[in-house]
């Protein structure tokens, strides 16, 4: 079923315009919406050029009005048309055989019309195949969402959710993607077809999550065109460091402090990481401030991954034994060295 088309309301036009009138508002809305300037409103162009071809020809507006009624103001003739009515009248000329007593400036006029009306047919054909080009399309899926969460070392240790307000993109539901409804832009989404929409969703974060690590949210992002699959959500974890732990892309930086007796004896320490459990053999006479690479046990991603990075920190306990700190007097009345010695000299 063909839908009916307002074409004066299309045009912006009345039954009484002259072609003059036609055809500048024809040039203007064509100005405005050619698929050249712009190619989304091709099937609203179609409509404006249908209108167009439509309401210029006597013939076919005639048999538009009829045929859904519309009608055209009488008019009051002037003297010299009264006449040229009478004589009309009298010679009883049909429409075609008008045609050939016209002036040649008429006819001049009538070959630039039919250029323009041609050019306008071709421009026609031309945007109807674009369109069922564009309507042969394959559905487009929607695009991907990505989300950036941060979370604490707590809460990445022992998982944790959030919710996140997610701004989706659809097709805006008044004009299907149209754009234009009766030749006006969409009310609902201002001409462009789509609607953007903000949608809380929440997020359940898994315990011993990584910093980096990306959650996908299967169907979540911005929804499908034409049948096509709606994107994915991913949420991207960030996890904030504290004062021991720090993260520098995928290199994972650890405060880890030592026992006095683990700094002078040395030995094999174990360093509880967001990464796991990590042993970490300390030589005899450790410093304070002592680095320790730990190659590729940072961050992993992908086939990446980054390096574990250890400051050792000497630090005293907050509280001793008695025996401890007959073991310290012990250790003090034993100790020779002036540890400030060179304090200047170095
Ligand atoms: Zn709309």
């Amino acid at each position: 079923m063909i839908k009916f088309k307002n074409y004066y309301e299309i045009l912006g036009v009345t039954p009484d315009s002259s072609n003059a009138e036609i055809k500048s508002a024809y040039r203007r809305l064509a100005r405005k919406y050619h698929p050249d300037v712009n190619p989304d409103t091709a099937e609203l162009f179609k409509d404006i050029t249908e209108a167009y071809t439509t309401l210029i020809n006597p013939e076919k507006k005639k048999q538009y009005n009829m045929l859904h009624g519309f009608f055209e103001t009488p008019k009051t003739k002037t003297t010299s048309q009264k006449a040229e009515q009478e004589y009309k009248e009298k010679t009883t000329t049909p429409p075609n055989r008008e045609q050939n007593i016209k002036s040649s400036f008429e006819k001049k006029k009538d070959y630039s019309e039919k250029v323009f009306s041609d050019k306008i047919n071709d421009i026609f054909k031309e945007f109807t195949k674009k369109e069922q080009k564009k309507k042969k399309a394959e559905p487009a899926n929607g695009t991907d969402i990505t989300v950036d969460i941060t979370i604490g070392i707590a809460e990445a240790l022992k998982g944790t959710s959030r919710t996140v307000n997610v701004l989706h993109t659809q097709l805006c539901p008044k004009c299907k993607g149209r754009k234009f409804i009766n030749g006006a832009k969409c009310s609902d989404c201002n001409g462009t077809g789509e609607k953007s929409e903000y949608r809380k969703i929440t997020v359940k974060i898994p315990a011993k999550i990584k910093n980096g690590a990306k959650l996908r949210l299967k169907g979540e992002g911005n929804h499908g065109q034409n049948g096509g699959k709606n994107g994915d959500l991913y949420i991207k974890i960030k996890i904030e460091g504290n004062s021991k732990v720090k993260y520098d892309g995928l290199n994972v930086l650890y405060n880890v402090p030592i026992t006095p007796f683990e700094a002078v004896l040395g030995g094999e320490i174990e360093v509880n990481t967001l990464e796991g459990n990590v042993k970490l053999k300390l030589p005899a006479h450790t410093n304070s401030g002592q680095k320790f690479r730990l190659s590729g046990m940072g961050v992993k991603q992908k086939n990446k991954s980054g390096d574990m990075i250890i400051t050792v920190h000497i630090e005293i306990p907050q509280s001793l034994s008695d025996d401890e700190i007959k073991l310290y007097e012990k250790l003090k009345k034993a100790s020779s060295h002036n540890i400030r010695e060179n304090l200047l000299n170095d």
